[in-house]
């Protein structure tokens, strides 16, 4: 599309206080900021948690200033863009689809997040997604819940043939993030990996991505949408229902398959913590053999217990996971394409976006897509 035939306006649905709906409204359309900028057509927005938080007055320390637009997780047609030379857009073309997520938009450049290349979620030297100073796409500036949006070229990736943007929207955030997740448990093909909220936006992502790496994989979940969902993924990971079955009773089963006499040894090497309850952080605790790893990805406001006894005795180790870098974030998605990972979603046009909430809060797993094509 020449830049002569884009509109004028643009439909968003607005945030204009926290705890009301969202308002559909007609605004200007955004114009790139810098040489770094892309303008994008939003052909797909995915609704996350984050995004419920946010409207609900949570977010620190980096609250939206009204009106905002949510979303940091969809996907896009490229419909305008730098024509310098030393822009950072010029690998991009316009009518490319490309995938963006909420981190990060114009980073600083200098800062030592920005600087170090040494971690293994570093991207490249100028550009870190862990840069305080950099903003946030549906976050702390305008997402992708409107039917333009203007992205940093060095955030987005690039969609395999094979990923639609309904497929590529729900990865953008859930899949970078339980991807990240499962590659800081650093394991091999047939350890074992148990993902606590299995059947989430993120848990059944997780599931197809831990058992398509070769990980033995438990799901745990303690709702019956959730379960269902998991289940329905045909995936060999094994799913326990945590209100009917203990993890004392699935340690000794799991020790009994090994031939494994010490109870110490008994149990998951890794498990990634997704729900917000005391109650799945323990389980997922106990499903730990001595010396596991437990990836915190959820972050309640009250935080989480702590059994130093754990820590001690066991030997238990517990990190965090966020999001991913764009180096992770490209690898994730030829990872789904290859492996076809795909979210159960359910789509919504954008004027019912206030009717994907409601869905939202019954729970019954997988994601919720706004598909601007409705
Ligand atoms: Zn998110
Ligand atoms: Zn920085």
């Amino acid at each position: 599309m020449a830049e002569s035939t884009l509109p004028k306006e643009m439909k968003a649905q607005v945030l204009e206080a926290f705890n009301q709906p969202y308002a559909l409204k007609s605004l200007p359309l955004p114009q790139l900021a810098s040489d770094h900028d892309l303008l994008i057509k939003v052909d797909a927005a995915s609704y996350c948690h984050t995004d419920f938080v946010l409207a609900s007055g949570q977010m620190r320390p980096s609250p939206p200033t009204f009106p905002h637009i949510g979303c940091h997780e969809f996907a896009g047609t490229i419909v305008s863009l730098s024509a310098s030379p030393s822009s950072s857009a010029k690998q991009y073309r316009a009518g490319q689809k490309v995938g963006a997520p909420g981190r990060a938009y114009h980073p600083c450049g200098t800062c030592f997040e920005c600087v170090d290349t040494s971690r293994p979620e570093s991207d490249y030297a100028g550009y870190s997604v862990y840069c305080s100073n950099a903003s946030n796409n549906g976050i702390n500036r305008n997402g992708g819940f409107s039917e333009y949006a203007v992205v940093d070229a060095r955030q987005v990736a690039l969609l395999p043939e094979t990923i639609t943007p309904v497929d590529a929207a729900p990865l953008m955030c859930a899949g970078i993030t339980i991807f990240g997740a499962l590659k800081r448990c650093k394991l091999s093909r047939g350890q074992r990996v148990g993902i606590v909220g299995a059947g989430g936006g993120l848990g059944h992502l997780g599931l197809q991505f831990a058992t398509a790496m070769g990980l033995q994989t438990i799901g745990v979940d303690a709702a019956d949408g959730p379960i269902h969902l998991a289940k329905s993924l045909g995936t060999a990971a094994e799913i326990v229902d945590a209100r009917s079955q203990e993890a004392e009773t699935i340690v000794r089963r799991l020790g009994k398959e090994d031939g494994e006499s010490n109870s110490a040894n008994m149990g998951l090497d890794a498990v990634i913590i997704l729900p917000e309850g005391q109650s799945g952080f323990d389980f997922g605790m106990k499903l730990l053999k001595h010396h596991g790893l437990c990836v915190v990805v959820s972050f309640p406001e009250a935080g989480f217990h702590v059994s130093a006894r754990d820590l001690v005795f066991r030997d238990i180790t517990i990190t965090g996971s966020l999001v991913g870098g764009n180096n992770t974030l490209r690898e994730m998605l030829d990872f789904a394409a290859k492996h076809n990972v795909r979210a159960v979603s359910k789509t919504f046009a954008l004027d019912n976006l206030n009717g994907l909430v409601e869905e939202y809060h019954k729970a019954a797993g997988g994601k919720l897509v706004v598909d601007m094509s409705l």
